[in-house]
């Protein structure tokens, strides 16, 4: 079953791509932002900066034409009052070069109600000129308004170069039309003044009328622009809707610049000024600093999304690593928990850090009971020495495995027998030894089999005495130490005389109980720690008595032969006693005195045998010693 945690933990590096890709997209859109806001100040300074123009600018054109307009008014006044006679004209012709004084008035002009000129400020002979083609005049001639119109730039017929008009109609005291009053102001001018601004290479002032005809242009000594008719820019289209004062963003008809820029219109006359900067201009600097901002950015979020990517990358494969490193120590505590075997780590201190579950069930203590306590708590103090030195070993790196049997202590049951197999183990990172792994199996049954056996290989079936491979053993070795000791070694042959014919009569188990009860007399009189009575073979027996001497061994066989008599076996074909009888011949010597091994001894007890039997049977021989016939009966 996947918990939510675990479903939260594969979840991880996902999550993180997550983060890292949330973060990436953060800074991108921060800084995208901030580029954008830092765009949108440039345009607004660039705005106030314009509109700042335009207010002077329509500042300076109004002012420009008020003083046109008082001049205008001044000369009609009095052309008015006076009437156009010639007395009137001449002493005009003296006066108007003195209103000339400044450099915003390029001329004024009186025209009679024919357009012919009547005095100018102009030092030009002017008797054959007439104005009544002009606009201005027949405006004037058409309608009755009295207030000053401001005409189209035209071309100066006295000087050549482009002028702006403005002009009064003349009455006579009758309303009747008497002609025009003009002033006119160099469109050259006003592009002058424009000059003194500076709005960026791509920049311009222009001054408009209200039906959007171009009356002058920064940057338009050539006259390019002048008399331009833009009425059908969107911005005079939509002239009514508009306020008097505005930022106006578009791109000009004249030159096709992006531009951003503030008009006004003068509150006075039928004109209005723009003042713009293109967008270009304002924009570049800003430009250029977002390009090494936003190129700075993209390689720190690069940078980011190559670590992110990276850092995410080993995060999954870690994981990986970790779910099947989880999968394997789920299999293997499997392994170690199922097992019927007991599997405990030990630690360097040699204290437990795991067991497994099968140790109740082994030696009765739970693994709680049993961790942190010491791994040869319970070895019986036998083997205790042995598994302490085997488990030194394998910490000190001298042998990567050991397996060995000892005795365990059950918590109730008493001692076990138990087989270890043990393993050195290695940290993962330095490869350092850091512990023992051991797997405690129970030999108990094993071992007692194992014991039943070599009982078996050592014991005669049938009388339970040793038999004939344990006696041979026992021989040599206690040949050997008697050798060694300096001792005598003595051996008892004992063959039951005239078995057969017992076996024959009584029948084969008869004869096996007889053989019992013989061998039994025999352990009763194998009385010392290291006597050993043996099954020789078929009816023959034999007991060796270590360090006893020859009257020792007689006496010793001398009982055994006595006691079968006394157990007074029926056997009829046994004369003269007619019971059971065994001859027996012994041999008594000194291994570390003659040169052979022990089967002289053998051969010595088996002559000994042969003569009791030779000598009429049922009675005990010494090897050496001369068998008097017949035989003492008993
Ligand atoms: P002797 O007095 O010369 O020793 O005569 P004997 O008959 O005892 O000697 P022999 O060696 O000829 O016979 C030995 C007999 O012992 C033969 C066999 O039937 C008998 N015998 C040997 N082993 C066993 C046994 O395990 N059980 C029984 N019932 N009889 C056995
Ligand atoms: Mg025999
Ligand atoms: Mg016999």
């Amino acid at each position: 079953m996947v918990t939510s945690r675990e479903f939260g933990k594969t979840r991880l590096p996902l999550w993180a791509a997550g983060f890292v890709v949330l973060i990436c997209v953060a800074i991108l859109g921060l800084s995208a932002w901030r580029e954008w806001e830092t765009r949108d100040a440039e345009l607004r300074n660039a705005e106030t900066d314009v509109a700042n123009l335009a207010h002077s600018l329509i500042q300076h054109a109004d002012d420009t034409f008020e003083l046109a307009d008082t001049i205008l008014v001044g000369l009609v006044h009095r052309l008015e009052l006076d009437g156009m006679g010639p007395d009137t004209i001449e002493k005009l012709q003296t006066y108007l070069p003195t209103r000339k004084s400044s450099d915003r008035i390029r001329g004024i002009f009186v025209y009679d109600e024919t357009g012919r000129w009547l005095a100018t400020t102009e030092q030009i002979d002017f008797s054959r000129l007439n104005n009544s083609d002009r606009e201005y005049f027949q405006q004037h001639r058409a309608s009755p308004d009295k207030g000053t119109l401001i005409g189209r730039p035209i071309k100066s017929r006295a000087g050549g170069q482009w002028i702006i008009t403005a002009s009064r109609r003349i009455d006579r005291p009758d309303g009747s039309f008497a002609g025009v009053a003009l002033l006119t102001i160099d469109v050259a001018y006003f592009v002058k003044f424009y000059e003194r601004f500076d709005v960026g290479p791509n920049g311009s002032a222009s001054l408009l009328n209200n039906d959007g005809i171009m009356l002058a242009r920064s940057r338009d000594e050539s006259s390019v622009f002048v008399g331009r008719d833009l009425s059908n820019a969107p911005l005079f289209r939509e002239w009514k809707k508009r306020p008097a004062a505005a930022v106006y963003y578009f791109k000009s008809p004249l030159d096709s610049v992006q531009r951003l820029s503030y008009y006004q219109r003068s509150s006075r006359y039928p004109l209005m000024v723009l003042a713009s900067k293109s967008q270009d201009d304002v924009l570049t600097p800003w430009r250029r600093a977002a390009v090494t901002r936003v190129t700075f950015v993209l390689g720190l979020v690069l940078l980011i999304a190559v670590i992110g990517y990276y850092l995410v990358r080993q995060l999954s494969q870690r994981q990986r690593m970790a779910q099947a490193l989880v999968a394997n120590e789920a299999h293997f505590r499997l392994l170690a928990e199922q097992s019927s075997d007991m599997v405990t780590r030990i630690g360097l201190d040699n204290r437990l850090l795991y067991v497994s579950p099968s140790c109740q069930r082994m030696i009765g203590w739970s693994p709680d009971e049993l961790l942190g306590t010491s791994a040869v708590a319970g070895i019986h103090e036998e083997d205790m020495e042995r598994v302490e030195q085997a488990i030194t070993a394998l910490k000190n790196g001298e042998a990567e495995e050991a397996r060995f049997v000892y005795r365990q202590r059950h918590r109730e049951k008493g001692d076990l027998w138990v087989e270890a197999a043990l393993h050195v183990t290695r940290a993962p990172d330095s490869g350092e030894i850091d512990g023992v792994v051991a797997v405690v199996r129970d030999m108990t049954e094993q071992k007692d089999l194992q014991d039943k056996l070599a009982a078996l290989a050592t014991t005669d079936g049938l009388t339970g005495l040793a038999n004939r491979r344990a006696f041979d053993e026992r021989l040599a070795e206690e040949w050997a130490r008697a050798r060694r000791d300096g001792t005598q070694l003595s051996l008892l042959l004992i063959d039951v005389d005239q078995f057969k014919k017992f076996n024959d009569h009584y029948g084969h188990l008869a004869g096996d109980g007889c053989l019992r009860a013989l061998s039994r007399i025999l352990s009763a009189h194998a009385r010392r720690p290291g006597d050993l009575a043996a099954r020789y073979g078929g009816e023959e027996f034999a007991l060796l008595l270590p360090n006893t001497d020859q009257e020792g061994c007689a006496e010793v066989g001398e009982g055994i032969r006595q006691a079968l008599h006394d157990l007074a076996i029926l056997h009829a074909q046994n004369p003269p006693s007619r019971l059971v009888t065994a001859s027996i011949g012994a041999a008594t010597s000194f291994p570390s005195q003659i040169a052979t091994d022990c089967s002289a001894l053998v051969a010595a007890a088996d002559r000994a045998l042969y003569a009791a039997k030779d000598n009429g049977r049922d009675r005990l021989v010494m090897s050496g010693q001369v068998v008097p016939w017949p035989a003492k009966s008993a």
